[in-house]
């Protein structure tokens, strides 16, 4: 069963009225009216709205900007400021809300939750919508400075699911945090301004490549070989051992007063140092890291911002850590995001569960796009396609469905009206051929609190590479998408 652009066809169909023999029908078949009135028909959203894209380009300028920010903690630094412009103040515990007035909770520099209070009673239940704004890369291991061959690296073990051999000779940033012993915090981001330096992993050249290249991809770049290149000059000092490490901590401590040691209190990450920019000539894509989730994380935040005066309260998560299976007290397996909303519902005496019951949460991340050089991975009729806007997944997981949390046809109607209602164009989408592979999401996270959800996001191509594809009208159409969730007055079930 396919859901592809229903809308679409009806929307074309409802201003044609089956029964008016008007010119355009007159030519068409019983059979073809039929076809129109029962079957979907995808199609491309350039084909639907071709000013879309104009919408869409201005849309996502800002969006690149929000994708500069590479790490989760520089993505709650950057929001911050925003939300405060808009009104958003710090979460006050107990405090009773009314109506329009807007918070955000901030834990522990990772995850952020936004909120805005609805017309209705709290009691009456809210609208969720968790992203997450942490993406794989190579993290530091907590003694990463060594020297070998007089030349320094920092040794990293990577962080999710990557394939390893796209993490070499590409241009690395490194942006981290820093715990100094007199309790002061260092925050690090080297490499993203073009006056900066960057980094890299090196390769082995083809020409002494034969027994690497006959390995298996997975161990064509081994884990221990992704190993950060940052330096091959000499401390000048014929006594000193490694005369090329010392050097490098020198450098570290005349610019931010860190000692090796400072290693062992640290976040250090090295990612793809690629600035967001359009891709195609026609510009309709973005090419950048991290897409995977910041798309689907900006697009939540700014319906969360133009929501004003919802009839539900809006709920908007940043999560952390999904990429490693959402363990962690940033996670969402952790309890932060039970504990604020029982701190939020319980200054108007409401228990959590009966809060959460009524409530329901859009797990927004994205969906793997049909890729035409890797066809035969995808079952077209189940898959999704860039430009045929957000996909909704019913449920995600690998093999039988394992560990993933499936929407009930309730939950996919009640979103399916609010979305037709609002004349969203959107698309369902499976990851990919039955017993092929699979993935996850937070989903099965949320509905662990008895808490209905489903999942909705943007399609990516290359997803998990250091540059992801997305469609800047899938963005925009996400945006829309969550909007209309927020904004709804359906009543949930
Ligand atoms: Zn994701």
């Amino acid at each position: 069963m396919c859901f592809h652009n229903r809308q679409l066809v009806l929307g074309k169909q409802s201003s044609i009225n089956l029964n008016n023999t008007g010119s355009m029908d007159k030519d068409k078949s019983t059979g073809q009216k039929l076809e129109e009135k029962l079957l979907m028909k995808p199609e491309n959203l350039g084909n639907i709205d071709n000013s879309l894209l104009d919408k869409a380009q201005e849309f996502c300028e800002p969006y690149k900007e929000f994708l500069e920010n590479k790490t989760e903690r520089e993505v709650v630094d950057y929001t911050i400021p925003i939300l405060k412009k808009k009104g958003f103040k710090e979460f006050q515990p107990g405090k009773k809300y009314v109506a329009g007035e807007r918070f955000y909770m901030n834990n522990r520099g990772k995850n952020l939750i936004m909120v805005t209070v609805g017309i209705k009673p709290v009691s009456e239940g809210l609208r969720i919508g968790v992203s997450h704004i942490d993406s794989p890369r190579l993290d530091f291991k907590p003694n990463p400075l060594f020297e070998d061959t007089d030349m320094a690296y920092f040794k990293t073990h990577y962080y999710g699911g990557i394939k390893k051999y796209q993490w070499t000779t590409i241009p690395l940033s490194l942006h981290g945090v820093v715990s100094l012993n007199n309790g002061k915090t260092v925050k690090i981001r080297i490499g993203e301004d073009p006056e900066d330096p960057s980094f890299c992993v090196t390769d082995l050249l083809p020409h002494l490549a034969q027994n690497q290249m006959k390995k298996s991809a997975p161990e064509i770049i081994e884990g221990e070989q992704l190993n950060i290149l940052i330096g091959c000059w000499p401390y000048e000092d014929e006594k000193v051992n490694a005369k090329v490490k010392l050097n490098i901590m020198r450098i570290l401590n005349e610019k931010y007063g860190i000692k090796e040691e400072d290693f062992l209190s640290a976040e250090f990450c090295a990612v793809p140092a690629f600035k967001p920019r359009d891709l195609g000539l026609d510009r309709s894509m973005i090419g950048a890291y991290g897409q995977d989730d910041s798309s689907c994380a900006y697009a939540s935040l700014m319906a969360e911002i133009d929501c004003i005066n919802p009839e539900f309260t809006t709920v908007t998560v940043f999560a952390d850590k999904e990429e490693t299976g959402s363990d962690g007290v940033t996670g969402m397996r952790s309890y932060f995001f039970r504990d604020f909303v029982e701190d939020f519902v319980s200054a108007y005496g409401l228990e959590v569960r009966h809060v959460l019951r009524k409530s329901i949460c859009l797990s927004c991340d994205v969906n793997a796009a049909i890729d035409p050089a890797w066809a035969d991975v995808f079952e077209k009729n189940n898959c999704s396609f860039l430009n045929r806007g957000p996909v909704v997944s019913k449920y995600t997981g690998s093999r039988g469905k394992y560990s993933t949390n499936d929407a009930s046809a309730e939950v996919m109607g009640f979103l399916r009206n609010i979305l037709d209602e609002a004349k969203i164009t959107w698309q369902v989408g499976e990851l990919g051929k039955v017993d092929i592979g699979g993935g996850g999401t937070i989903a099965s996270e949320i509905s662990v609190h008895n808490l209905d959800t489903v999942d909705m996001g943007v399609p990516v191509l290359s997803m998990h590479a250091p540059l992801e594809v997305t469609s800047k009208a899938d963005v925009y159409m996400l945006y829309k998408a969550i909007l209309a969730f927020y904004a709804s007055k359906n009543v949930k079930q």
